[in-house]
């Protein structure tokens, strides 16, 4: 009985006991289960972070750098583009200057050329005049009165003599003008038809070089974009702010000779390091411009 009653006390007790503490402990089990599987992915998380975080920004880091340099590649085929570009229509002007030059130098010539011609005939003009006058005169003199009448007209018929001498005179010196004239005129138009044809030809490599171009430029105006987007803004903007001040168009460069590749003065050999690193993005303490080592150069000749 007493164990029964034992038992019927203790069991009761034990029963309760029993009855309670599995379940806690399941329970409490099931907390610390859930706690231990959460735990180490917490203490993954805290415990490295150090390593990890230092990890993710030297990744981005020089992820950055390779985005930033790959960019300024772009850019910089972009500006060469504009740049050749601005350069031609340029070459064309000249030439279209020169033909009309030359237009206007055959203008003129032919216009010399005419008024020499017309002087000729003016004085061709007088020439016929002149004879015309000294047969008159002949006829004259076979009916004069006296010997001053006779003196008079053959002083006249003397004079229209000189008269023709002289005409005579002029058109010799302006047919060789004209003729200097004339070789002038050939020259200019041999120098037309040349300078037309070089013309025609730079216009239509003009016209084909354009059209080459514009689908170049576009192609890397969409190239830069897409690049762009791998970039963060504020980096950007920076990127694009030291790019629009510098007169070549370079905001990222690379050390060349130990000196920055954009403005050629000398990098103290800590600033070097520090570049090789990839931990920092670095500028140069003269020019400002973001700049990179030989690794970022591979990484994007690699990355095209
Ligand atoms: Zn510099």
């Amino acid at each position: 009985m007493a164990k029964l009653s034992s038992k019927a006390r203790i069991s009761p007790m034990e029963r309760s006991k029993s009855t309670e503490t599995p379940e806690t402990e399941k329970m409490a089990k099931r907390k610390l289960k859930k706690e231990k599987l959460q735990k180490p992915k917490i203490r993954l998380v805290s415990a490295d972070p150090q390593i990890s975080e230092k990890d993710s920004i030297e990744i981005t880091i020089e992820k950055k750098l390779i985005a930033l340099f790959n960019l300024q590649q772009i850019d910089s085929q972009i500006d060469k583009i504009r740049i050749i570009r601005g350069e031609l229509p340029l070459e064309v002007e000249d030439l279209e200057d020169e033909v009309v030059g030359i237009e206007t130098r055959i203008e003129k010539l032919e216009n010399e050329k005419e008024s020499m011609e017309k002087a000729i005939s003016d004085k061709k003009n007088i020439k016929v005049d002149s004879l015309a006058l000294i047969k008159r005169y002949e006829e004259q003199q076979k009916n004069v009165r006296n010997n001053r009448e006779y003196d008079s007209l053959t002083k006249e018929m003397e004079f229209q003599a000189l008269e023709i001498q002289l005409a005579d005179k002029r058109i010799k010196e302006y047919e060789i003008k004209l003729e200097g004239v004339g070789e002038n005129i050939e020259v200019a138009k041999i120098d037309f038809k040349e300078y037309k044809e070089d013309l025609d030809t730079k216009k239509g490599d003009l016209n084909d070089i354009i059209a080459e171009t514009e689908k170049e430029e576009k192609e890397l105006e969409e190239k830069s974009e897409e690049n762009q987007k791998l970039i963060e803004e504020r980096l950007l903007t920076a990127y694009q702010k030291i790019r629009k001040n510098a007169r070549n168009g370079l905001a990222v460069v690379m050390i060349e000779r130990d000196a920055c590749g954009g403005c050629f003065n000398k990098i103290p050999p800590q600033h070097q390091l520090d570049i090789r690193m990839h931990k920092k993005i670095i500028v140069c303490e003269y020019c400002g411009r973001i700049l990179v080592d030989e690794a970022i150069d591979e990484a994007v000749k690699k990355y095209e």
